[in-house]
């Protein structure tokens, strides 16, 4: 039968491991597709800022190569500075001599030579930092590579930006300590866009812990627990609704068992008086003729009505058996009474047999607690089992108390019980005996368990069994 296994919380760990996992790498993958995405398009934007820097000393280089009349580069740098502010210098050759504030471009001729095969301007870096622009027209611009673009212009996701204009790598941007070497690292190169200066600018940033989507996973990691909690509550609710099920069903199944037991087991007590009432009856019924014999019939009648009542306290108890809420009424019986009943009851009968059935009571007086009927019934499974076992024909009834409790006892001197069938004796149905049910002691010791009493039984040397019923002693004022 398929039954739902409920979660255990390792279960539940791994359930939640799983869902977690695969989302978390995939929020944290997501998260840096994003950021990578953002880098790039601020890296174009700082490299389309700094070309179009470039591209304007381009433009002022062939505005001044065209007019006619050019200015003095003394009065002309002040006006050109404040919109220029990387512009440190210009000059150009005036009837072959530098007029210029500063020294001129080293390898001057040189320079404006190569600029003018290549019919452009051409760079010539003085360090890091700074580099001279040479145009063909001799005009010449000495920039600060550092004050092209105010650092705080540069888009907000950059990290370090390196330019570099001929002398090595300038630090343009630097919001990132070097050192920090945790993290994944996202980079890209990618030249200005003026043919003049078409420096490399290199853009790099280290996603460091402090970067990665913490918010994200925090919030996975509540949901994605309520949803294993979640799984394994309702796992828990359905497998308890099978148990629950399977319970019921087994409890039905127990009662239709119990229900065959119990048509069994009437059968097998009611059998017993029944055929000691026809037996007597059809004594009776032989004696009926002859007068002489009329008070063995009257004996025979009384010995039938006993009977009959006792099938009919039977019926009675076992309607009280299966309807267990009405509790048995327990009194203080009288031993002597109550063997005095089974004697009558049974002592014909054995006696046919040949068996001699003794009581010995070893503390007069003394009263057990119990239900009188329920303990003769008792008392007379296990003098039936008895004589069933005997050998020389003797079984001994005797009670007593024994440390605070009233015990009976059957003895017999029959093969007694083997080893084996002893923990099985009063499981229902088991029995050695050919047409044996194997519910007596079944039914004893049930009756023996509603009283408060139990049952046991030894074996007994150097042959025979002993049953004995032990029951509370009622108290000195019942
Ligand atoms: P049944 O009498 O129908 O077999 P019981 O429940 O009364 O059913 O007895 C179960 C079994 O216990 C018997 O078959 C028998 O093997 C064993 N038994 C009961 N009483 C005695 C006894 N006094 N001596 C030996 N065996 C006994």
């Amino acid at each position: 039968m398929h039954t739902v296994k409920p979660l255990t919380n390792t279960r539940t760990f791994l359930l939640w491991l799983v869902l977690f996992c695969p989302v978390a790498a995939w929020i944290g993958w997501q998260d840096h597709a994003d950021r990578r995405e953002r880098f790039l398009q601020d890296t174009s934007i700082a490299q389309r800022m700094l070309s179009q820097k470039t591209v304007q000393h381009e433009a002022v280089l062939a505005t001044l190569a065209a007019l006619s009349h050019p200015p003095d580069p003394e009065r002309l740098l002040p006006s050109l500075q404040p919109s220029m502010p990387q512009l440190l210098d210009l000059g150009f050759l005036r009837d072959g001599t530098w007029t210029g504030s500063l020294a001129a471009p080293p390898n001057f001729a040189a320079t404006i030579e190569q600029a003018r095969q290549l019919k452009r301007p051409v760079t010539q870096p003085l360090d890091e930092a700074r580099y001279w622009l040479v145009a063909p027209s001799s005009w010449s611009l000495l920039l600060d590579a550092r004050q092209l673009i105010p650092t705080a212009d540069f888009p907000p996701s950059l990290a370090t930006l390196t330019l570099d204009v001929g002398a090595g790598p300038l630090t343009l941007l630097a919001r990132q300590s070097s050192a920090s070497s945790l993290g994944w690292l996202i980079d890209l190169h990618k030249p200005l866009g003026a043919v003049s200066q078409p420096f490399p600018l290199h853009s790099w940033k280290r996603l460091t812990p402090s970067d990665w989507p913490w918010l994200e996973w925090l919030v996975w990691t509540v949901a994605s627990c309520l949803l294993a909690a979640g799984t394994s509550v309702w796992q828990r609710t359905r497998a308890d609704a099978r148990r629950q099920q399977e319970e019921a069903r087994l409890a039905a199944m127990t009662r239709l068992s119990t229900l065959g037991e119990m048509a069994a087991g009437i059968a097998h007590e009611l059998n017993q008086p029944l055929t000691a009432i026809l037996a007597q009856v059809r004594a009776a019924e032989r004696l009926l003729d002859d007068e002489e014999e009329r008070p063995a019939v009257r004996q025979a009648l009384l010995a039938s009505a006993g009977q009959a009542r006792r099938a009919a306290d039977i019926i009675q108890r076992m309607r009280e058996l299966v309807q267990p809420s009405s509790p048995s009424p327990r009194t203080a019986v009288d031993p002597d009474a109550l063997a005095a009943s089974l004697l009558f009851l049974r002592e014909q009968e054995l006696a046919r047999r040949g068996i001699r059935l003794t009581w010995r009571n070893a503390s007069p007086g003394e009263r057990p607690l119990g239900d009188r009927v329920a303990l003769e019934q008792i008392l007379h499974n296990l003098v039936q089992n008895a004589a069933d076992a005997t050998s020389t024909r003797n079984i001994g009834l005797s009670g007593g108390v024994e440390d605070s409790g009233y015990v009976f006892s059957v003895s017999d001197d029959g093969p007694g019980i083997p080893a084996d069938a002893l923990p099985r004796l009063f499981e229902p149905f088991y029995t050695t005996r050919p047409h044996g049910m194997g519910l007596g002691l079944t039914l004893c010791e049930t009756l023996a368990g509603a009283m408060d009493g139990r049952i046991s039984v030894r074996n007994l040397e150097p042959r025979g069994a002993c049953f004995t019923l032990r029951l509370p002693l009622a108290g000195a004022d019942a």
